[in-house]
């Protein structure tokens, strides 16, 4: 109500009153200790998110590449994981390439971190990481497997609606660790993300067929060369949006989605069999009509002889030499 604006305009000339205080250690109290692992396209993008929601960051990479990144997102930069690992991150975030990820994670000095400490990746082939964190991390680490299914491109403005897959692989039972991944989902719920919880080796079987696909077309189309024209269609339209969302991807990222997604070599002979069989029904159309142009009255004399000497075996059936004809209809049935 109006009181409540009053009280506001108040609290924000006297930035020390207790209010504004209390409403800090709230923040505070609320807020996770995230180190993001792998500050590249991604990493840098779910960042901003996690910096919006107050949440503190850590960064690890191969080298501090976005120092300006990281200063408007107030987060330090760590060479050395040792030194990440002892400020103890209650989230550790994986957002490296899914081709470094084994090695990524054998290099994190586990040892150093709390006992109790969330691991998350957010690769976009699932059954992998799941796989490698139960064989890695300590028995005490909590696993939360994600994948926004979004990036750069295609959430520039808004994450209204769009899917966030998540599999709580292994949370321990007590209500800190609940609050804590619940906490860590809520950055893409109030995002107005759709949540969607969904078994890794689910995930798999569908971004195969979609994903993929979509990455694939994409590239294809990509190399191709599609432009737009002044008399672009609407589906011309998104076949170029399609593009423009594939492109900014890096061909290690398309490369993981084939090789560490068991189901992506099935669809892209699938996608390729398809392909196939489209230019054979034209092919095969095309032919036909080719064949009626150049043959058609041949055909249509040898139509009306076979007419003729099948009535002529049904009255032969009645009477004498039923083989002769039996024979002849053989031999037109082959031609
Ligand atoms: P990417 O090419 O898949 O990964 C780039 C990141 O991986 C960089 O931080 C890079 O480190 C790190 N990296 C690459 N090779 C490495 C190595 N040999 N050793 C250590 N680190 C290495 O591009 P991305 O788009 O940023 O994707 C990151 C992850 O997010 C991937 O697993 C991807 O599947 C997932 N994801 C991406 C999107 C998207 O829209 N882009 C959406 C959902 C999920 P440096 O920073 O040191 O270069």
């Amino acid at each position: 109500g109006p009181l409540r604006h009053v009280i506001r305009a108040i609290d924000a000339a006297q930035p020390f009153d207790y209010e504004s205080q209390l409403h800090t250690q709230y923040v505070k109290s609320t807020s996770l200790k995230i180190a993001v692992i792998g500050f590249g396209n991604f990493g840098q993008f779910l960042a901003k998110a996690f910096a919006r929601h107050h949440h503190t960051l850590l960064v690890h990479s191969r080298s501090d590449h976005s120092p300006a990144v990281r200063q408007q997102l107030n987060a330090p930069f760590f060479a050395d994981l040792n030194d990440l690992c002892e400020l103890h991150p209650d989230v550790v975030l994986l957002s490296t390439s899914i081709l470094s990820t084994q090695s990524v994670l054998k290099s994190i000095p586990f040892q150093r971190l709390k006992r109790s400490t969330l691991f998350v990746d957010v690769l976009s082939v699932k059954e992998f990481p799941r796989n490698l964190f139960l064989k890695y991390l300590p028995q005490d680490f909590d696993i939360l497997c994600t994948h926004p299914m979004f990036g750069p491109e295609s959430a520039k403005s808004s994450w209204e609606n769009l899917p966030f897959m998540y599999d709580k692989v292994r949370i321990g039972n007590d209500e800190e660790r609940i609050k804590r991944v619940d906490k860590f989902l809520d950055v893409f719920a109030k995002e107005g993300c759709r949540m969607v919880e969904m078994s890794c080796f689910d995930h798999d079987k569908y971004a195969a067929g979609s994903q993929f696909v979509t990455h694939t077309m994409g590239r294809v189309l990509e190399r191709f060369g599609v432009e737009s024209s002044p008399i672009n269609t609407k589906g011309y339209e998104t076949l170029l949006d399609l593009v423009d969302n594939t492109k900014g991807d890096s061909f290690d990222l398309y490369y993981g989605l084939f090789m560490y997604n068991k189901n992506s070599l099935e669809q892209l002979q699938r996608l390729e069999m398809a392909f196939e069989s489209i230019k054979q029904q034209l092919f095969g159309q095309m032919f036909r009509v080719y064949r009626k142009e150049l043959f058609g009255s041949a055909e249509e004399e040898e139509e009306e002889e076979r007419v003729r000497l099948l009535s002529a075996t049904k009255e032969t059936q009645n009477g004498a030499p039923v083989e002769q004809a039996s024979v002849d209809s053989e031999r037109l049935e082959g031609s």
